[in-house]
């Protein structure tokens, strides 16, 4: 717990900080989790980090969140040996109080995957069984934490991507209100979906860190002031949270061990004096192909400045009668077969003959969504379910079939669409494979459902 850590004496906390440098690179041998070292900067800052209120607290952030002179590259060749200009906003909040980067983690290349396999480095392995995968694309993030590397790591949340991962290895996450954390300085995957989110193994972590970084930034102005976030709900800490479960969850495309687990868990709740209640969430099925298809319009959009020409690598123009045939060489040549797929259909659902067809129907079912779950929180607390219809699977089993990844996300997409807080919760194991537990909160409900989760053991 990051109180334990900061209540230690500066020479503990100096020695346990290279304990933890070193341990962690024993252990990324066998995790392949680590892409990038941070020694020099650790080396660097070291002094004045230990005397900050975070006291030195050692983490690892996702390669897709900028810290300032140091190699960022979103695990994709054509931003190799990118070096960051500027840091993030929440990264530089957590280095104003304290925090230690000590490293950069694997993860899907530009964070567009579920298992960790699409890194232009090498896949991640699941520290609960190696030939897992530890789901993605913040996978190293949570192999960190998981495998007790480091107590905390920073990832993003476009998809399903810090829950999901988190339920895959026995860890907690929380992705915030959408708004709720400043995106200035990750580099974008969907803009209207990303949230960068923390990796940890108790939610008094997550709520020390998350006030350090919520509020308001005036270079991203999605983001709202945290102050006026905490919804008035009727919910207070005498009342036990109302929880809705939606039937919707329980259909074939859930493990049926996964669902027993679930079940359990809503009896025991039951038997704990919880008012648990089954709800109706009609749309569930259709937030995939919802997502799916905005998801694409967003990617290729974001994807359009990489041109082999602005960042990271750059070509040999010799050769190209025209500057479009040379940006479209390299980026064939450094844009992997899962971002490509996202430009494809982005470009599709965009395109002028099948803009209304595709994305803007798209963003209808949205808004019904939104309504639907709105709609839910008028009456509920809390919105509990599975986090993944599976446990995680073998690496490689999925690979060359992206649409069954894309079902891995049934669950988790919803809150992304919706912009509303949700987090997972370790509730289990098959085969001692860990299950997580995810639950919804209303929009800006955020500081308020860590106190229920917390109150519900
Ligand atoms: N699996 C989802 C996708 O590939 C979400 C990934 C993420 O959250 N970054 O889009």
């Amino acid at each position: 717990m990051i109180i334990d850590f900061i209540s230690l004496p500066r020479d503990r906390r100096a020695a346990l900080i290279r304990d933890v440098i070193h341990h962690s690179k024993e252990k990324n041998s066998d995790l392949n989790a680590v892409v990038r070292r941070e020694d020099e900067w650790v080396e660097h800052h070291i002094q004045e980090q230990l005397d900050k209120p975070l006291g030195g607290l050692p983490i690892i952030i996702k390669d897709n969140i900028l810290l300032e002179g140091t190699i960022n590259e979103a695990c994709s060749k054509v931003l190799e040996w990118y070096v960051a200009p500027y840091t993030s906003t929440i990264l530089q909040k957590l280095i104003d109080h304290g925090a230690l980067v000590i490293g950069k983690a694997n993860m899907d290349e530009f964070a567009m995957g579920a298992s960790n396999e699409t890194s232009i480095y090498w896949p991640v392995n699941n520290p609960h069984n190696m030939n897992k995968v530890p789901g993605g694309s913040s996978g190293w993030s949570a192999a960190a934490v998981a495998s007790g590397m480091v107590p905390i790591a920073l990832g993003t949340d476009t998809g399903w991507s810090v829950r999901q991962p988190a339920a895959l290895t026995w860890i907690i996450w929380r992705k915030p209100s959408y708004g709720r954390y400043s995106r200035y300085g990750i580099i974008a995957m969907g803009s209207s979906f990303d949230q960068v989110g923390i990796f940890a193994t108790s939610i008094e972590d997550i709520q020390t860190l998350d006030l350090l970084i919520a509020g308001i930034d005036e270079k991203d102005e999605t983001t709202v002031n945290s102050g006026e976030t905490v919804v008035k709900q009727s919910w207070n800490s005498r009342e036990k949270p109302k929880i809705a479960v939606p039937r919707e969850y329980f259909s074939d495309a859930l493990d049926s061990e996964i669902a027993k687990i679930i079940h359990e868990k809503i009896q025991v709740l039951r038997d704990a004096g919880y008012q648990v209640d089954e709800v109706s969430l009609p749309l569930l099925d259709k937030g995939i192909p919802t997502y799916y298809t905005l998801i694409g319009a967003e990617v290729s959009t974001n994807m359009a400045r990489y041109d082999g020409i602005r960042y990271g690598l750059q070509g040999d123009t010799f050769g190209y009668d025209k500057i479009s045939d040379y940006i479209t060489s390299m980026r064939s040549e450094w844009l992997g077969s899962e971002v490509k797929r996202r430009i494809l259909t982005g470009a599709y659902v965009l395109s002028s003959s099948h803009y209304e067809g595709y994305y803007v129907r798209a963003q209808q079912v949205r808004r019904l969504l939104q309504q639907q779950v709105e709609e839910i929180f008028q009456h509920y607390d809390l919105i509990l379910g599975p986090t993944s219809p599976e446990v995680a699977w073998d690496i490689g089993s999925k690979s060359d079939d992206p649409l069954r990844l894309y079902l891995a996300d049934l669950y988790t997409v919803i809150a992304n669409l919706v912009g509303c807080p949700a987090i997972s919760v370790p509730v289990g194991e098959v085969d001692g494979l860990p299950v997580g537990m995810q639950l919804m909160g209303a929009q800006w409900s955020d500081e308020i459902m860590l106190e229920m989760v917390k109150e519900m053991g």
